[in-house]
């Protein structure tokens, strides 16, 4: 077993452990540290900021886990409002597949609040059992409770596999359950497969800026956990009539407490379509010049039927949201057609969008490291060129309506 262990003779009671605990795991008890096992997760934050060295982790000892009573293939839905995100039926179009190679169950996992009837029909969508948790404190995803139901099931009916979306509840929600149940995790896959000898979760995602694709796997953890980018999967086909096994689970109201008091969930504008499911991005950096600019690049998104995105530099100079902001700390897309607009191409854009289906990019500069990924270049000012894509779109696109 992992292990930690103060020494006594090293502490000064200085609580930079205690402050830096994020489990709330760690007292002072006469000047020395005094960790509390039950919600110590071993995640290593006190040690990295002990000044004394007086806290060790042993991760590595002990005897390995039993990894053989580990079964099926899970898939965690995301709802909002209680409706399930597309984002799950791709995974759970994935996990059959998955599940079927490893002659196991596919199960889908529901919480949220009045979701019987949901639950029933994600049989449909190819689960074989369905794991609900049905509770007021689930309606709206909260870190705390999420997590702590999410890790009981885990625990308990012990998959081999979980899946779960790249966005921004899974990525919140799984690396704290894959501490939790000490299991492996790798984040912001774009293909899975497995390897059935081995019953290893063959988990692939772009590396080192996208320049390679590395295939990761997690031979000494269970579960498998892994985040999986929207839209690189195909979504499972509905089957009417298939139906699922449900298994209501009942938890103490002591697992549903939160640190954290959700006051209100407040929708985006109704006029943004989100940019994930968009198939269309229209996208603009700081060659846009100003905000108005953005206006050029919301007509053009308007006649395509797409979302606008952005750089960082432009969300920085508040030309736009945050949420429309494309890369590393901001989302990342895969649409059908991504148009960069005066976005230079800095790798932490080009993380959210490279593997977009056609790469359009704008930029007056030849050498700009966009027209890399760009499956199609256009040297220019995007002042000129953007409303001249507009007006030929809708030109064309008029044209079709009248055939
Ligand atoms: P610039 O790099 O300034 O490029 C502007 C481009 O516009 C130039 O190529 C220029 O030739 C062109 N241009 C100028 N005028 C015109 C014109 N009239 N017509 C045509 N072209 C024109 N960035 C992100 O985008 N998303 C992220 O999530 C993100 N996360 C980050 C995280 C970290 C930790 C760090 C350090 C950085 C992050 N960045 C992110 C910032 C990133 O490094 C770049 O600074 C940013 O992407 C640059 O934005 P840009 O391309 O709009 O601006």
């Amino acid at each position: 077993m992992a292990s930690i262990k103060v020494h006594l003779e090293k502490c000064t009671g200085c609580t930079l452990c205690v402050k830096a605990c994020p489990f709330g795991a760690i007292h002072m008890a006469d000047r020395k540290a005094v960790v509390d096992m039950a919600k110590c997760t071993l995640c290593g934050a006190c040690v990295a900021a002990c000044r004394f060295s007086a806290i060790e982790l042993d991760k590595a000892g002990g005897p390995k886990k039993d990894l053989s009573a580990y079964k099926d293939v899970w898939v965690f839905c995301e709802q909002k409002k209680g409706l399930v995100q597309s984002i799950s039926y791709e995974l759970l179009g994935e996990g059959r597949k998955l599940a079927d190679k490893l002659g196991v169950r596919l199960c889908a996992v529901l919480l949220g609040n009045g979701l019987q009837e949901t639950a029933g029909k994600l049989g449909e969508r190819g689960a074989d059992r369905v794991y609900l948790v049905d509770h007021p404190a689930l309606a709206a995803y909260q870190d705390d409770p999420y997590t702590a139901v999410l890790s009981a099931l885990v625990e308990e009916y012990k998959p081999e596999a979980l899946l779960c979306g790249a966005t921004t509840v899974g990525r919140s929600l799984v690396s704290r359950v894959a501490i939790k149940t000490n299991a492996g995790l790798t984040a912001d896959c774009t293909g899975l497969d497995v390897d059935t000898r081995e019953r290893l979760l063959l988990q692939t995602r772009p590396a080192f800026g996208g320049n390679i694709m590395a295939t990761i796997i997690a031979p000494n953890h269970r579960p498998q956990m892994a985040t999986v980018r929207h839209k690189v999967m195909k979504e499972a086909p509905v089957q009417p009539g298939r139906t699922a096994e449900i298994v209501s689970k009942v938890y103490p109201e002591t697992l549903f407490a939160s640190r954290t008091k959700l006051l209100d969930v407040v929708d985006e504008l109704a006029s943004t379509v989100n940019l994930s499911e968009a198939d269309v991005i229209v996208s603009g950096g700081r060659g846009m010049g100003s905000k108005e600019n953005f206006a050029l690049l919301e007509d053009l998104a308007k006649t395509l039927g797409g979302a606008v995105g952005a750089s960082r530099s432009a969300v920085d100079a508040d030309w736009i949201g945050y949420s429309h902001q494309v890369g590393q700390t901001g989302k990342t897309v895969v649409p059908k057609l991504y148009i960069a607009c005066g976005i230079s191409g800095q790798i932490q854009h080009l993380i959210g969008m490279q593997s977009s289906k056609t790469i359009v990019a704008i930029n007056r500069d030849p050498d700009a490291p966009i027209f890399k990924v760009a499956t199609y270049g256009i040297v220019g000012d995007v002042n000129e060129i953007v409303p001249a894509l507009t007006r030929e779109f809708k030109r064309v696109l008029n044209r079709q309506g009248e055939k």
